[in-house]
C-alpha cells in the first residue's frame, strides 16, 4: 500500500521476480478492462481518467475474479487493492472463506512534491509494459521504448493537476487502510520510504519479505 508514486508498481515486478508470486496490480487489471472497449471498460474510464477511485464494488468483484483465476503456489501479491476500508472488508470476507489470511502487509510512503515529479514524467510503452522516466529512467532515444522501439505514452492519469486529486483521495480514503491493517494484532507489517533510492528499497523489502517467510525461487 502507499500514494500512487511511492513506488509500488516498480517494486512488486521486482520482487515477484525473486520470490514468484503472482503480482496482480488493480490499476493493471482496471487499465486491460478498460482498453478493451467493453461496456465496463467505459464506465470505469469515466473514473480513471479523472483519477477517481471505481466503485467498491466494482472492485471487488474484477478484484475476486482475479485473485481466484491466479491463485499461484507462491501466492499473490497486491499491488493497489484494497484502497477503501469496505474494500478491505470484502478483501477479508474473500480470505477467509478460501482459508487462506492475508500474510503481510507492506506500507510505501513519499512526500508530495516527490510524488508530483516522479508521476509526471513517467512514461510507459503500451506494447511491451516498459515503463520509463523522463528525468531519471529515460529511454536511450527520448520517446521510444529501448527494448521494442514502440511510442511511449503518458497514462492521462499522470497529468499533475490529476496526480494532486489522486492525493487527496489516497489520503481521504487509502490512509485510514493502513490504519485498519495498524490495529490487527498477529498481522505482519513493514514501512519502507518510498523515496529513497529504489535499489535501496529493493534491499529493505527483500529482507522483510524473507522474515515474513517468503522464500526466493
Ligand atoms: P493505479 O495504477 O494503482 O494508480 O490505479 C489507477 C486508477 O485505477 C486509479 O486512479 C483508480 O481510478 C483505479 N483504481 C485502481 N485500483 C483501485 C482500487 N483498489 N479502488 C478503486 N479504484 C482503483
Amino acid at each position: 500500500m502507499g500514494p500512487p508514486g511511492a513506488g509500488k508498481g516498480t517494486q512488486a515486478k521486482k520482487l515477484v521476480e525473486r520470490f514468484g508470486m503472482v503480482h496482480l496490480s488493480s490499476g493493471d487489471i482496471l487499465r486491460t478492462e478498460r482498453a478493451s472497449g467493453s461496456l465496463l471498460g467505459r464506465k470505469l474510464a469515466q473514473y480513471m481518467d479523472a483519477g477517481k477511485l471505481v466503485p467498491d464494488d466494482i472492485v471487488v468483484s474484477v478484484m475476486a475474479k482475479a485473485m481466484t483465476e491466479n491463485s499461484g503456489e507462491a501466492g499473490l501479491l497486491l499491488d493497489g487493492f484494497p484502497r477503501t476500508v469496505p474494500q478491505a472488508e470484502a478483501l477479508d470476507a474473500q480470505l477467509a472463506r478460501a482459508g487462506k489470511p492475508l500474510d503481510a502487509v507492506v506500507v510505501m510512503t513519499a512526500e508530495p512534491d516527490m510524488i508530483v515529479r516522479r508521476i509526471t514524467g513517467r512514461r510507459s510503452c503500451p506494447a511491451c509494459g516498459r515503463v520509463y522516466h523522463v528525468e531519471f529512467m529515460p529511454p536511450r532515444k527520448a520517446g521510444e521504448c529501448d527494448a521494442c522501439g514502440g511510442p511511449l505514452v503518458q497514462r492521462s492519469d499522470d497529468a499533475e493537476a490529476v496526480v494532486r486529486d489522486r492525493l487527496a483521495t489516497y489520503n481521504r480514503q487509502t490512509a485510514p487502510v493502513v490504519d485498519y491493517y495498524r490495529r490487527r494484532s498477529g498481522l505482519k507489517r513493514i514501512e519502507v520510504d518510498g523515496g529513497r533510492d529504489a535499489d535501496d528499497v529493493l534491499a529493505q523489502l527483500t529482507k522483510a519479505f524473507e522474515s515474513f517467510g517468503a522464500s526466493s525461487r
